[in-house]
């Protein structure tokens, strides 16, 4: 099938040609006509399959078809996502495929200051692409209404449950008017998915399902390399500095600070990088993405919910610097390669008290991950004993250290009840744990006063004084 057989308004084809679509995806394939219909729509497809297109050329026949007039503080019809990056980027692809109409559209999302944004609503918009709370914050504030409300789509559904959205959609859903066509699309349909979207979508809508998450898997190159969490930021600049070829890369970084810390060692190397997470702002995500997208920097270092959903072409390389705890995570990770035909590769670093999400890992993509070329490993600096400065560094990205962690969840009913006074529990158990293992001289050798959350007169220090761990 080819787009000019689609039942879609000349302007709209004309703008399909202009961005250079020839044949719909199969989301597109199926999706459309039946939307075009009238339909309801839930669609189990990830970003990649080219989704976007699939509701939002549908979405802009109709309201070209309907002849009504978009009127102030309305929208005619509404997208939800989880992310701000989403919503700039879902908004930039009805731009591009409405450009030779006169539907507008704007997108709305927290983070920023709210005075433009609310400008764009006074005239009403015909597509209003928006993050969940800036949308309950803006009606709150009597700038936009959804009363004439035509389209409702939900996307990401399942991260936005990750996320914790499910209050403000279930807010959302509740100022919807009765009559309105709802298009639900998530990646993965676990139950509370399936409720959730019985609770939007009317009865028997078309269902639409496209590949499975472990297709893609088996176009991208894997490789894997044990490592120890020391000498991770080593591992990553021998292998950019030595592999010219890897031009576009992506490394996801557990936490925030990780990602940080990855992009000084890289910097340090001469790598051109920057980071995105949660921490940022916006303008300094935007800034990294288009850097990454126009080629200015060749390596973008992120966390998992900052990256989510972000459509970058021809990303050559993914790095797991760190390996995620949820399996599907890993599948949504290095799904950021091999996109639309080509092949891509993906680059695992597992720490030893990472083995276990690594079998997590192979175990649901059915794939064994090969070892990587050993010889990189020379270039290396020898690996370090563990310090307990470096356990307790250690330990923070996962809150506490593992086998903590799995001893809580297999004996909730032992849990040591909280201390009475303000014993702050994450800082405290890996320096109960060292100095189980070290004295207070050794705790000093090991630089923990140099240390400027440690320093003497520091909160942390005096903490620590407080609970016994650290005399004086
Ligand atoms: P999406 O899953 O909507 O994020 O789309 C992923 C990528 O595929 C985007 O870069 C789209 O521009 C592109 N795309 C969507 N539909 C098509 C199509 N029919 N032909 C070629 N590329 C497409």
């Amino acid at each position: 099938m080819l787009f000019s057989e689609l039942p879609l308004a000349n302007p709209l084809q004309r703008a399909i040609r202009a961005v250079g679509y020839e044949t719909p995806t199969p989301i597109q394939e199926q999706s459309i006509p039946s939307l075009l219909e009238g339909k309801d729509l839930l669609g189990i497809a990830q970003t990649g399959t080219g989704k976007t297109a699939a509701f939002a050329l549908p979405i802009l026949q109709l309201l070209l078809d309907s002849g009504k007039f978009r009127a102030p503080k309305t929208c005619r019809a509404l997208i939800l996502l989880p992310t701000r990056e989403l919503a700039i980027q879902v908004e930039e692809c009805f731009k591009q495929y409405a450009q030779f109409t006169a539907i507008s559209s704007t997108c709305i999302f927290g983070g920023v200051g709210d005075a433009s944004q609310k400008n764009c609503l006074v005239r009403g918009v015909d597509v209003l692409v928006a993050t969940p709370g800036r949308l309950l914050d803006l009606i709150g504030q009597k700038a936009v209404s959804l009363k004439a409300l035509e389209f409702f789509v939900l996307d990401e559904a399942d991260r936005m449950l990750d996320m914790g959205f499910i209050h403000d959609i279930r807010k959302v859903v509740a100022l919807l008017p009765q009559n309105r066509q709802n298009l639900f699309f998530s990646a993965t349909m676990p139950d509370d998915i399936t409720k959730l979207a019985a609770t939007i979508l009317r009865p028997n809508p078309v269902r639409v399902e496209v590949a499975p998450q472990s297709t893609p898997i088996e176009r991208i190159r894997q490789e894997l390399y044990r490592i120890d969490k020391r000498r991770k930021g080593a591992l990553l600049k021998e292998l950019l500095l030595e592999h010219t070829e890897m031009k576009k890369v992506l490394v996801f970084s557990r936490t925030k600070h990780g990602a940080d810390k990855i992009v000084r060692v890289l910097e340090k190397a001469g790598v051109k990088c920057a980071a995105i997470h949660g921490n940022k702002s916006q303008t300094r995500r935007q800034e990294a993405l288009k850097n990454f997208k126009d080629e200015k920097i060749r390596v973008l270092v992120a966390t998992d919910i900052a990256a989510r959903g972000i459509d970058v072409d021809d990303v050559s390389h993914v790095f797991n610097y760190d390996l995620p705890d949820v399996p599907e995570t890993f599948v949504h990770r290095i799904g950021r390669t091999a996109r639309a035909g080509k092949d891509g590769i993906a680059i695992s670093f597992c720490a030893p008290d990472e083995e276990q999400d690594l079998r997590a890992i192979e175990k649901l993509t059915k794939i064994k991950i090969p070892e990587g070329d050993k010889a990189i490993f020379e270039k290396l600096p020898p690996p370090q004993k563990e310090t307990p400065e470096s356990e307790m560094r250690n330990a923070r990205g996962r809150g506490f250290p593992r086998r903590e962690k799995q001893a809580q969840n297999s004996k909730p009913a032992q849990t040591p009840p909280k201390a009475p006074k303000q014993q702050p529990q994450k800082s405290a158990q890996p320096v109960q744990q060292a100095k189980s293992e070290h004295n207070s001289e050794q705790l000093q050798k090991a630089g923990f006063h140099k240390r400027r959350r440690n320093r003497p007169g520091s909160k942390a220090r005096r903490r620590m004084r407080e609970s016994g761990n650290i005399p004086n």
